[in-house]
């Protein structure tokens, strides 16, 4: 089995360990024997959809994502629409996620996203929501809980879109209305950034096998490894958020 991973803006949109994200998917594909590919895809590069099954984009400063947006809609909007149509894993997180939406507006400019989801997000005033977190998810028919960390200045309401989760701790995608992150089919949207998956490493494991059926066309049951620092990983991500 192949996983072919494609890494967005992995320049330009990587604050906070987000290269640490890929890696620990890589190890866990190779660990279990699976092949794992990455392809990078910036500034001005297109992408055929039916190449990849799993779409990576982290976060980044507001100057970077300004820029970043542009070019993404112009050389990347269809193509990511496709991938999404097609049953494709995507990840995305903070500024990434923002740019999943209709626009992030900020200092009087709105920047325009690539409208997949349902959601808008707003620079409004007030402090930047930064702290540990915690939410508890629905995926793959299991509660489960997401551990990690979060800062953004922006707030982001979801439309019509479902969120990934309901924040227990933390702040979430605005600090009001309890909602973390936004899901549709196999995008995943979020706020938690950081090493989210080496601290959450169930989800990893889910990405991987969404990304998996959409290259081999069935949804593969993935060996269990040894997750004993994972698991100590997340119990601390989880009493940082508990303890606020
Ligand atoms: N620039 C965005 C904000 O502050 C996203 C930040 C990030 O990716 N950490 O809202």
């Amino acid at each position: 089995m192949q996983l072919r991973l494609l890494s967005l803006y992995p320049d330009q949109m990587n604050i906070y360990a987000d290269r640490g994200n890929i890696l620990f998917l890589q190890h866990r594909c190779e660990w279990r024997g699976i092949e794992f590919e990455v392809t990078r895809c910036g500034p001005g590069d297109r992408f055929d959809p039916t190449e990849h099954d799993l779409l990576y984009m982290g976060g980044g400063q507001d100057r970077d994502q300004k820029a970043v947006a542009r070019d993404l809609v112009k050389t990347k909007q269809a193509s990511m629409r496709a991938s999404l149509e097609s049953g494709a894993a995507i990840l995305a997180v903070c500024g990434g996620y923002q740019l999943l939406g209709e626009s992030y507006e900020l200092e009087g400019e709105k920047i325009a996203g690539l409208g997949l989801v349902d959601l808008k997000t707003v620079r409004e005033p007030g402090p930047r929501l930064i702290g540990p977190v915690a939410i508890c998810v629905d995926l793959d028919g299991e509660e489960r809980i997401l551990a990690g960390f979060e800062n953004h200045g922006g707030r982001t309401r979801l439309g019509g879109a479902s969120p990934l989760g309901r924040v227990i701790h933390g702040h979430g995608n605005n600090g009001q209305d309890g909602f973390e992150g936004v899901r549709q089919h196999n995008l995943i949207g979020t706020y938690l950034h950081g090493p989210l998956l080496p601290k959450n490493a169930w989800l990893a494991d889910h990405l991987i096998a969404t990304g998996l059926e959409h290259h081999h066309g069935s949804r593969p049951v993935l060996e269990p490894l040894d997750d004993d620092l994972e698991n100590a990983a997340h119990k601390a991500a989880l009493t940082a958020a508990r303890n606020g």
